[in-house]
């Protein structure tokens, strides 16, 4: 053990009961404060990222009414209502909440919430859960929404459709013929999940299956995600009209014609960088894995995975350099070739994936979107990514709802205290967050 991951260890011996007993007193009082009407809030003198990619202003004033944002721009263009509650921002940076395309959280209903908390606060306002959702747990993503508790707003595209598992037991439909696929889309609709998740893993459905799933999403109104990692299945899904990609292919290096091709498709995607990094990422940053908030974020047996000290040894001992270099090859100038030519790269990271256990809600969002920097965007782009473009790729809509700080827009906020053009690191460095008009932290 190392004198930085002994506090941790110690902390995390003594901490559990007092950390759970603190995190439920914090739920029942922002339950008991949603209640209460409140004053319009102004937040005063913050340096603006709103989301779009535009220049930041300084000395902003964004003003909140109920559960929107009534106005944002320079001091000086925005009227504060006499009887708003003022927030003193100065030195601070406003953005708006984080987006994560791609999640999972198969876990009990009481246990989902928890999570959904931990996540909003490391800002992460809107979350969609990728497949491996049982269909009595549909319901919950409905009431995130209509903020019946507090959570991301939350989507779900249900048990989804894989062959092996992802994991062991996971949740999903493996139909053997188009026709037994076309009744799982029926069903899905019928439970009223928000997508369709197709992971395009080996071995592979037939393509008369793949067609069937695609064809009948399309009849209910229901838009397909798809996890693909070679070039072969991306051309096959997107010949059918599916947009939405989760990963990135690896199989073969970006070449112009695949970027030109995704281009005049309209595809997205989500690299989900977060998830091949964080089996040596929280070994190499115990300060973060420390972090109760960090903690609060991972299952049980995630945490335990990290506090396991032969496991670290062994992977800070093995061919590291290896992995890390593999990893950014293979993901980092498909990034930057897409992102460059306007093709739409957006922040998810496999977060509470079962199958990884070590890639917590929350801060695996903010290492998606510091990669993204790394891998060679603009950290105004990064922001963007991370924001309204996850937000439309959510929304399948060009103006959604919620993402950027803009008259109108949903009042979901990021506040931190340090400058994330200066260092995209400092996304974490978080002041206060607030969802749909309330702050939660
Ligand atoms: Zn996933």
């Amino acid at each position: 053990m190392d004198c930085n991951a002994a506090p941790f260890f110690a902390y995390h011996a003594v901490g559990l009961m007092r950390r759970y007993v603190r995190f439920f007193a914090l739920a029942a009082f922002l339950h008991a404060s949603l209640a209460s009407a409140q004053n319009p809030i102004a937040i005063v003198g913050a340096r603006l990222v709103d989301g779009t990619g535009t220049v930041p202003v300084e000395d902003s004033i964004a003003v909140v009414e109920g559960d929107r944002i009534q106005a944002a721009g320079r001091r000086g263009a925005v009227r504060i209502p006499g009887d708003a509650t003022l927030v003193d921002a100065k030195g601070k940076f406003l953005l708006p909440g984080l987006v994560d395309v791609h999640c999972h959280i198969n876990q009990p209903p009481d246990d989902m919430k928890r999570y959904w908390l931990a996540q909003l606060r490391w800002g992460v306002t809107t979350m969609r859960s990728a497949g491996n959702d049982k269909p009595e747990t549909v319901p919950l993503f409905r009431e995130t929404r209509r903020g019946a508790f507090l959570a991301p707003r939350a989507y779900t595209a249900g048990q989804g459709f894989s062959v092996n598992g992802p994991y062991p037991g996971a949740p999903v439909f493996n139909p053997a013929t188009a026709d037994e696929a076309r009744a799982n889309v029926r069903s899905l609709k019928a439970q009223g999940v928000d997508f369709l998740k197709i992971w395009m893993t080996n071995p592979k459905f037939s393509p008369d299956v793949i067609a069937a799933i695609v064809d009948e999403a399309s009849k209910q109104a229901i838009p397909v995600v798809a996890h693909v990692t070679d070039v072969a299945s991306l051309h096959q899904l997107a010949e059918l009209g599916v947009t939405d990609f989760l990963h990135n292919p690896r199989d073969q290096p970006v070449t112009p014609d695949l970027v030109a091709y995704a281009k005049s498709r309209k595809l997205t995607f989500a690299p989900t960088l977060a998830n091949m990094e964080s089996p040596w990422f929280y070994y190499e940053h115990p300060d973060i894995l420390g972090m109760p908030t960090l903690q609060d974020a991972l299952y049980p047996r995630g945490r335990q995975m990290l506090a396991d000290s032969r496991r670290r040894d062994e992977t800070l001992s093995s061919d590291l350099a290896r992995r890390k270099a593999r990893m950014r090859e293979q993901t980092y100038p498909f990034i930057k070739a897409m992102s460059d030519a306007g093709v739409r790269i957006v922040t998810g990271t496999d977060c509470g994936a079962e199958a990884s256990q070590v890639t917590p809600f929350g801060h695996a969002t903010h290492r998606e979107l510091q990669m993204f920097v790394e891998a060679g965007m603009a950290p105004l782009a990064a922001i963007r990514a991370a924001t309204l473009d996850a937000a439309r790729v959510i929304a399948r809509s060009e103006d959604p709802d919620y993402g950027s700080i803009r008259a109108g827009k949903a009042a979901d906020l990021l506040l931190l205290d340090a400058d994330p053009i200066a260092d995209i690191n400092n996304t974490i460095r978080i002041s206060r967050v607030m969802r749909a008009g309330r702050w939660v932290r």
